[in-house]
């Protein structure tokens, strides 16, 4: 087997930054704590269009990136493609690797072994899941 360069990976550098977020400021936090909130958004929001990239090789799992909100961060984990599909129907839902949600952004929904999913908190986070999420109705 040939050895292939990871296709999300390949994506992933060249995914744009800071397109299309919302700008409005709202009242219930200082400036910068926002300003980390929106980055956290921002960040997850460009993992998850990678992820919806991936191709799919094998049909009864798939090798997504963890969407957490560390820019750093090029975690791998496996998920069923049920349950992606299905998280992937509420905007506000992310996949990220256990430990690796920002808690004043994000509650922990559902825990498996090699992932939890994270639900966006309401407000300014759930806003900035929504607006990014190119595939919501
Ligand atoms: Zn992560």
């Amino acid at each position: 087997m040939t050895r292939k360069p990871n296709p999300a990976i390949q994506i992933l550098a060249a995914a744009p930054r800071g397109s299309g977020l919302p700008a409005q400021r709202r009242g219930d936090g200082s400036a910068v704590f926002e300003e980390r909130k929106r980055r956290i958004g921002e960040n997850e929001a460009i993992f998850r269009d990678v992820n919806r990239k991936v191709r799919r090789l094998d049909p009864n799992w798939m090798t997504i990136l963890c969407e957490c909100g560390d820019a750093a961060c090029r975690d791998q984990l496996v998920i069923d493609p049920d349950e992606y599909a299905r998280t992937r129907e509420d905007s506000t839902l992310f996949i990220l690797r256990p430990g690796h949600e920002a808690a004043e952004t994000e509650r922990v929904v559902s825990k498996h072994l090699e992932f939890w999913i994270v639900q966006k908190r309401p407000g300014l986070p759930a806003e900035i899941a929504r607006a990014t999420d190119s595939h919501a109705g």
